[in-house]
């Protein structure tokens, strides 16, 4: 419709020009649908631990001469509080990155100290499922970026994999310099032995709130937005993030980033360009 009545005015302009229009008018309309769906997944989101909440704090008022009822109530109240919490925090941590240039306060990182951060993030949970975690290579390896969303970026990675394992396997994370011709890139891979994830499934997973086993992820506390902060994180940076999996055998996540020394080159080039 307005996409027609755009393109019929300006059709003397000539078909270059049109096809332009119709293109940025059908991004523009594809951006506001995937704005209104996220909208949406919040609200729905948010509705459920909220509506647990609501009734599960009724339950503990009528079971009020019952103290084994009343802390049995409590105790879900308080998975559904921490599952709101984490929710609101991955939301501030997505917008976050979705509004900061992580560009302009970036800095030379090592990669041994995002690893051991990461590490240190998932102890608690690879302790009780007895999981192993092991890191190799990350010795005098330095990545060029914002501290606080690299870290967050690879914190999420460890985190799934752990999440996404059987008891007593082994999660590794490897690191390495990727010599390139724009400038050398250190990759990071998470590697894990868990339930891996189809081919179907794997165009998706890095999209705002799409989880493949949405009872499992909620159950370990997930809320759908980690691979999606990861992915941004890392696109601007000037990486990127990737997945290889089989299923039943487990999944490696890749992620690339610029390499510090060579990224430095780059911005004081630009920097004596101009
Ligand atoms: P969640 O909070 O659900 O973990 P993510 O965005 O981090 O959200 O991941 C999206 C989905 O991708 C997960 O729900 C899970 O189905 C799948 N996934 C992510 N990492 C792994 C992994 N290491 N192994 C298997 N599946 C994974």
């Amino acid at each position: 419709g307005e996409a027609l009545a755009v393109s019929a005015r300006v059709a003397p302009l000539g078909s270059r020009l049109v096809l332009l229009l119709v293109e940025d008018l059908t991004e523009a309309r594809r951006i506001e649908a995937v704005r209104r769906d996220f909208v949406a997944n919040v609200s729905h989101e948010l509705k459920t631990p909220v509506g647990a909440l609501s009734l599960l704090s009724e339950a503990v008022m009528d079971a009020a001469d019952d103290p084994e009822a009343v802390e049995r109530f409590a105790g879900r109240m308080q998975v559904e509080a921490t599952r709101l919490t984490n929710l609101v925090q991955e939301l501030i941590d997505l917008s976050r990155v979705q509004n900061d240039d992580p560009l302009e306060d970036a800095e030379p990182i090592r990669v041994d100290e995002l690893v051991a951060e990461a590490i240190d993030r998932c102890r608690h949970a690879a302790g009780t499922k007895e999981i192993t975690m092991a890191a190799g290579g990350t010795a005098d390896l330095h990545v060029w970026g914002n501290r606080g969303q690299l870290a967050a970026a690879l914190g999420n990675l460890v985190e799934n994999a752990v999440n996404y394992s059987p008891a007593r396997t082994r999660v590794g994370i490897a690191a390495r310099t990727v010599a390139q011709p724009g400038g050398d890139l250190i990759e990071i891979a998470v590697t894990d032995q868990g339930i891996g994830i189809s081919d179907k499934d794997k165009e998706r997973i890095f999209e705002r709130f799409y989880r493949v086993d949405p009872a499992r992820s909620r159950a370990t506390g997930g809320t759908g937005l980690g691979l999606a902060i990861v992915k941004h994180v890392a696109a601007s940076h000037g990486g990127e993030v990737t997945v290889w999996s089989a299923e039943g055998q487990g999944s490696t996540f890749t992620l690339r980033l610029p390499e510090a020394g060579a990224a430095r080159d780059r911005t004081h080039q630009m920097s004596h360009r101009d």
